[in-house]
């Protein structure tokens, strides 16, 4: 199947509201061309040097997320153009997207990436210490960040009730910050949720936005 193919099963089977973010990290230009040409303008990337290059190379109206770990030391890179950060995991990280959106003169959105899986390996906060943050640090006090939500990575694994109790457990942080924090801010209104192997469980557990790669372009080659 096609890229443009794939593309078109996801979306028959995607809710309307549902954003869709063609992870196209490792893939080449002439693959991620193939999805824009079928329509798709939402991609995601997780490394900060490919995104730079990628959207010098690439039409103007992609918007491009970045969705991977992100280090203070690299925002500035990105933070000209970038649409969405879905992997905001510190107060550090906060402070320093504030400041380089400010130097460019823009808002930018961000996600809270909250740590759902049993693995210890993956990043994010948990509900205890965002809610620390929040008391101790106005986050609306940020001017240049808009918080539009939360992100997060279920365990990999087949066990289809693990994952889908993961990514409930997102959804009720997304509605307890909502209700405390967010309140009467439309904008606070994403669940980055869903890969290849689990966007179905993740949908119907309330995501509004999954991040695919693989079951668009293909598996990836690392080197
Ligand atoms: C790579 C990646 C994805 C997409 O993974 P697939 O399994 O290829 O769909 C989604 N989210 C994050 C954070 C990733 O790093």
């Amino acid at each position: 199947m096609s890229i443009a193919d794939n593309l078109n099963k996801i979306k028959t089977i995607l809710p309307e509201q549902v954003t869709l973010v063609a992870v196209s990290k490792t893939k080449p230009n002439s693959d991620i061309l193939e999805a824009y040409n079928a329509g798709q303008r939402v991609f995601g990337e997780n490394k900060v040097q490919d995104l730079g290059k990628k959207y010098e190379e690439l039409p103007k109206d992609i918007e491009w997320h970045f969705i991977g770990h992100l280090q203070s030391n690299k925002v500035k890179y990105i933070a000209p153009f970038v649409s969405l950060l879905h992997g905001v995991d510190s107060l550090k990280l906060l402070k320093t997207i504030d400041k380089e959106g400010k130097k460019n003169n823009r808002v930018i959105k961000c996600l809270l990436q909250f740590h759902i899986a049993e693995e210890s390996t993956k990043f994010g906060f948990n509900l205890q210490e965002i809610e620390e943050l929040l008391q101790s640090y106005p986050i609306h006090g940020f001017e240049n960040i808009e918080v539009c939500g939360v992100m997060g990575m279920a365990t990999y694994t087949d066990d289809e009730d693990q994952v889908a109790k993961e990514f409930s457990s997102l959804k009720t942080i997304f509605k307890q910050l909502k209700k405390s924090h967010f309140n009467g801010q439309s904008s606070f209104k994403e669940i980055s949720m869903g890969m290849s192997g689990d966007y179905p469980i993740a949908i119907n557990n309330g995501s509004t936005m999954v991040r695919v790669g693989s079951s668009i372009f293909g598996a990836r080659n690392y080197h």
